[in-house]
């Protein structure tokens, strides 16, 4: 009898330790945020759509082997090396650098190995399309625009609140002193050119 009794004190504590921790949140000051009128709380760590610097690409393919889920595609026409005297990858050309975020899991592992590190994990948190083909963001085709990440679909459309403005500002910034470089990426270069 005492057992069965010392059982149902033991279920009803474990209960009341679990409800202990729902009511703490249950009467906590709630903070809802009005994304996408406010800007949501990225914490510094986030991992997000990609950042790449294709002009520091050297096309070794190093990323495309360390990623669990085979989701990033390279296509060159030859060897990259960077040139140590203005840290900017030259010689063959990048056809291709493309990643499924159908299939990324966003674990950061293809920016680890990356010699000359231009494969970043960025600030980009969301990302709609109408298709599967949607979610495969081309690098290549954004260097040719001087963009080094992808844009969410509803960010291209105005008005745009405060926050979405300045952030797109900051992705348009960090690229654009780079452009020319970028786009040079995408050609054939000598590497002792500059
Ligand atoms: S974050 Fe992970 S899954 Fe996504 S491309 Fe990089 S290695 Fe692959
Ligand atoms: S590991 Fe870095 S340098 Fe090599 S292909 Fe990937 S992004 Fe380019």
């Amino acid at each position: 009898m005492r057992g069965y009794f010392r059982e149902v004190y033991k279920s009803v504590y474990t209960i009341l330790v679990g409800l202990r921790i729902t009511l703490r949140y249950h009467f906590a000051q709630k903070v809802t945020l009005q994304y996408p009128d406010v800007a949501p709380a990225l914490q510094p760590r986030f991992r997000g759509f990609h950042f790449f610097e294709i002009q520091k690409c050297i096309g070794c393919d190093l990323c495309a082997k360390a990623c669990p889920v085979d989701c990033i595609y390279i296509e060159k026409s030859g060897p990259r090396k960077i040139d140590k005297t203005d840290g900017i990858a030259r010689g063959g050309a990048l056809h291709r650098f493309a990643i499924d975020y159908a299939k990324c899991m966003f674990c950061a592992l293809c920016c680890e190995p990356c010699p000359t590190d231009c494969i970043h994990m960025g600030d980009v948190h969301d990302m709609s399309g109408y298709d599967r083909r949607s979610m495969i963001v081309e690098f290549t085709e954004l260097a040719q625009r001087g963009l080094q990440t992808p844009q969410p679909l509803w960010m291209q459309k105005r008005p745009l609140p405060e926050w979405a403005e300045q952030r797109k500002r900051q992705w348009i910034e960090r690229g654009s002193p780079h452009r020319d470089e970028m786009v040079k990426a995408l050609t054939e270069s000598d590497p002792k050119a500059k």
